[in-house]
């Protein structure tokens, strides 16, 4: 059905899977063709979509499931598109399964969905047999109960030690194609860096031996209900959105006073940061003397690259391969950590744990936890 010189209209182009797409449809050398109908992820509706795109003779219409409702693919199939292509996550089957069921009856077209996965494919019976036990899985009420997923999962395996589940497999998991395998917690959806740095804590630190207060960056949920669940623990989880957070801020302007707490955890936050190193400089003011600040993040260039100047998510993702990432750091990270005032020691995975733990649990061997005190 994708044909030479055909034009895609993209409708909430938000989705970290779009480029990979694009990537695939121009390794097919068919000369696409794509508008992106709302660039800066502004919530377009259908009606407006309809009246701004509609003389563009669109052949294939591309979206992404999650922004469209029943009413609004109705609308909007008034046009005269040669085909539907969906972006849906690949975890999501349940609301690919609804919505495929859905772009069917309303949309008389040939059908192809993409996620990072599967790749692009037409949809047919055969897909829908093909989705179907996992659909079945997904929807049951069964699959909302932690404990039902941790017998479902059980195996001898791999081990999380955060819900602390036995495990045949984790889930594969991230934007890249193919996605990284085993990297996603069944149980309690905590990624290899996650598991690594609370073992870290747990068995290299004083943090869940004695009283502390813990200044938590953008917690994923499964964590911030343990250590919220910790009465030894002063438990601050803050974040920009509202997000599993108590508290919201600004990671460049804290409201705590200077040498406020004995542990801080900022994980896959800086790179989100426009100015880093005043954030860097936050952190070390409220951190206590005696303190430890635990930092992640991407490493992924030689050397920093920013790109703070960008304004679209469209050129962030192809700069450093995430819509909201402003640079990509490398090694000299250490220097902006130093120039805030810490000393710091970078500690790799391997030299903390042996490779069998680090493979039981799938953590990657290299990764870096920059430990930082005052
Ligand atoms: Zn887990």
């Amino acid at each position: 059905m994708i044909k030479k010189n055909d034009h895609y209209l993209v409708l909430n182009s938000y989705s970290i899977i779009l480029p990979k797409l694009l990537e695939e449809m121009n390794a097919l050398d068919i000369n696409t063709k794509f508008t992106i109908a709302n660039p800066k992820n502004s919530s377009l509706d259908s009606d407006e979509i309809q009246n701004k795109y509609h003389k563009l003779k669109v052949n294939v219409l591309v979206f992404n499931e999650s922004r469209f409702s029943k009413n609004s693919l109705q609308k909007l199939n008034s046009n005269n598109y040669g085909g539907v292509i969906i972006l849906v996550h690949p975890r999501d089957v349940s609301k690919h399964f609804h919505l495929l069921k859905n772009a069917r009856k309303i949309f008389d077209l040939p059908i192809l969905t993409y996620n990072n996965i599967d790749g692009l494919q037409k949809l047919t019976f055969k897909t829908f047999l093909k989705l179907l036990p996992r659909y079945l899985f997904e929807t049951s009420f069964l699959n909302n109960l932690a404990a039902f997923r941790k017998i479902y999962y059980f195996g001898f395996k791999y081990h999380c030690p955060i819900c602390n589940s036995k495990l045949r497999k984790f889930e594969p998991f991230g934007s890249r194609k193919p996605p990284r395998p085993h990297a996603q917690c069944p149980v309690c959806k905590s990624v290899e860096r996650q598991r690594l740095t609370w073992m870290y804590l747990k068995n290299h630190t004083d943090l869940f031996s004695e009283k502390n207060s813990l200044l938590h960056f953008a917690p994923r949920s499964s964590i911030y209900e343990k250590l919220k669940a910790k009465k030894s623990i002063k438990y601050y989880p803050v974040d920009i959105t509202d997000r599993n957070a108590n508290i919201q801020l600004d990671i460049q302007r804290l409201p705590f006073n200077d040498n406020s707490f004995d542990y801080i955890w900022c994980s896959h936050v800086l790179e989100h940061v426009k100015n880093d190193q005043q954030a860097l400089g936050e952190l070390n003011r409220v951190l206590k003397v005696d303190g430890k600040a635990i930092i992640l993040i991407p490493l992924q260039a030689e050397k920093t690259e920013e790109f703070t100047h960008l304004s679209s998510r469209k050129a962030r993702l192809e700069k450093t391969g995430h819509p909201e990432h402003l640079r990509n750091y490398g090694p000299d990270f250490k220097k902006r950590l130093m120039d805030a005032g810490f000393n710091v020691k970078i500690l790799e995975a391997n030299e903390l744990f042996q490779e069998h733990l680090l493979k039981k649990t799938n953590c990657n061997k290299k990764e870096n936890i920059f430990l930082c005190s005052k």
